[in-house]
């Protein structure tokens, strides 16, 4: 049984009473333990030890949510709510997300072991914008009157929500990345049923709360806390219309096979080895500074870290250099201690799995420049680390490893680094620094992934597409194109010759 004595000191009186459950799911109004009874725990990867005791969701429940889902689209009160209502109430949510920003941050360092300061500025701040963004969609969702040949037709189209969703998330940014899934598809007139990662269950369930208060109406947003099998179970099940999925490539393929195979709509949002280019005319201050961010921030555990660092073999030892000189300044530690600037790994097993590719990298030849060992005892930490390689073909050049595990490469010329960079299954996000205006053009061009980041690296907007070529996905989040994958196109004729 979890007590709330394992919570940390640093927590408030309001994270700390969420924290210390009892913990539901969020099916209709309602909510109930897992029909079985099951339950499993959720863990501070700061300490190792188990925060808070959740409904482990099987079959039965994720059965119960899709109907309240069902419900609340078909007959519901979201069926009947008009686009102008629809915006108000997830401006409501959004200003009760804002208002619960500190409570929310807290929840997510402790939860997923982040600083508070990344949760707050990033998770909590992009959760909110997203929700705003997405609530000026419902009153321009607008069809067209087409100039169809026969005469006397009046042909039209209408945007239509898709219907019940079935939305997995991973836990990296768990409450953000339950917003980019939510946001769209409120807008859109949809109902959800959103399943967490096991390794993150907390905000996902607040976040549904917090909608309740805020007048979105029951069954509109329900959220099944569980492990893979319950993402099976909502994937699987025949009632749900479409799902988005962000998380494993391996996980990724299976659900896009599944959804091709039922003809559900589908969106994945996949893994990444994004290759990130300094040219010799870059300001290397900032491209360091912004190299360094793009690997470490989150602790690598982000899709579009910037993994595979292409440096010319002229600044290629000074970039090196001034790496390690930062890295070797990182202060691990707890999200929740304010000094914190590298949280630990999300689980042991995904410290496991990084171990493995650090071992993985100094056998295959690659060479450790800095890092590489654990750190602190009790939780899930391993030190910045930078690798320095000649060959693009080895392991930890070619697998996404989702920590804090940077490998360098040097290189000659643009279009050798063009045809190196893209030679991956991936194709999230790529990077370029120069201040050359043509090669940033010319290589913006030649890369193939979802994003090209000139002079920066994440830079990303509620309005900007997001999404991956080949491995990485399917379809875009964010902006109309992430909107629309919550639509259905209707073409209607009239005849009133
Ligand atoms: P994962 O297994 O793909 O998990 C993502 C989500 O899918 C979780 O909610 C998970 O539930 C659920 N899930 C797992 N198996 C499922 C299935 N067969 N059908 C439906 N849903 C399923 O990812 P992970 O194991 O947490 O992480 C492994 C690796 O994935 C990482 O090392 C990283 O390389 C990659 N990853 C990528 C992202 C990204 O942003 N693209 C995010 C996280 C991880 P449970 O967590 O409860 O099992
Ligand atoms: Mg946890």
């Amino acid at each position: 049984m979890t007590t709330a004595a394992a919570l940390p000191d640093a927590l408030s009186d309001a994270a700390r009473s969420f924290a210390g459950g009892p913990h539901r799911l969020v099916i209709g109004g309602e909510r109930p333990e897992a029909a079985d009874g099951r339950t499993f725990e959720t863990f501070d990867p700061a300490t190792g030890r188990p925060i808070a005791e959740v409904p482990y969701a099987g079959a039965e429940d994720v059965d119960r949510a899709v109907r309240a889902a069902r419900e609340a689209f078909e007959h519901g009160p979201w069926a009947d709510v008009s686009a102008a209502q629809r915006t108000r109430a997830m401006l409501a949510l959004a200003d009760a997300v804002e208002a619960h920003a500190d409570e929310l941050a807290e929840l997510e360092s402790l939860d997923n072991g982040k600083p508070l300061k990344l949760a707050k500025r990033v998770d909590v701040r992009l959760a909110v914008e997203h929700l705003r963004y997405f609530a000026g969609w419902p009153t321009k969702i607008e069809g067209e009157t087409l100039p169809v040949a026969q005469p006397n037709m009046h042909c039209y189209t209408r945007k239509e929500p898709v219907g019940v969703c079935g939305q997995i998330i991973p836990w990296n940014f768990p409450l953000l990345m339950a917003a980019w899934k939510v946001a769209p598809a409120l807008a859109a007139g949809c109902t959800t049923v959103l399943k967490p990662a096991e390794q993150t269950p907390l905000t996902a369930v607040r976040f549904a709360e917090l909608a309740l208060e805020a007048g979105v109406p029951e069954g509109v947003l329900n959220v099944v806390t569980g492990g893979g099998e319950t993402g099976v179970a909502l994937v699987d099940h025949p009632d749900v219309d479409k799902i988005a999925f962000t998380g494993s490539t391996a996980v990724g393929r299976e659900i896009g096979a599944k959804a091709g195979r039922a003809l559900k709509r589908v969106t994945l949002e996949l893994g990444g080895k994004s290759p990130n280019i300094i040219l010799p005319d870059a300001d290397l201050k900032a491209a360091i500074k912004g190299s360094y961010q793009a690997i470490y921030y989150n602790t690598g555990q982000a899709c579009n870290a910037g993994s595979r660092l292409f440096v010319h073999r002229d600044e290629y030892d000074d970039v090196l250099a001034a790496l390690v000189e930062a890295a070797g300044k990182a202060r691990l530690g707890p999200g929740l201690d304010p000094g914190t600037q590298l949280g630990p790994l999300i689980s042991a097993e995904q410290e496991e799995r990084v171990r493995g590719y650090i071992e993985a990298g100094k056998a295959e030849g690659a060479e450790l420049v800095t890092g590489g060992g654990k750190r602190g005892d009790g939780g899930w930490f391993i030190e910045p680390t930078l690798f320095s390689a000649t060959r693009d073909d080895l392991t930890i050049a070619r697998e996404e490893i989702f920590g804090p595990v940077l490998v360098a490469l040097p290189y000659e010329s643009i279009e050798e680094v063009a045809r190196r960079a893209n030679d991956t299954e991936y194709g999230l996000a790529a990077g370029v620094w120069t201040r050359d205006l043509r090669s940033a053009h010319k290589l913006a061009a030649l890369l193939r992934a979802g994003d090209v980041w000139v002079n920066t690296w994440t830079a990303g907007d509620p309005a900007a597409p997001f999404g991956g070529f080949k491995a990485s996905g399917v379809g875009r989040e964010h902006g109309r194109l992430g909107l629309e994958a919550y639509l259905e196109n209707k073409t209607v004729w009239v005849n009133y010759g």
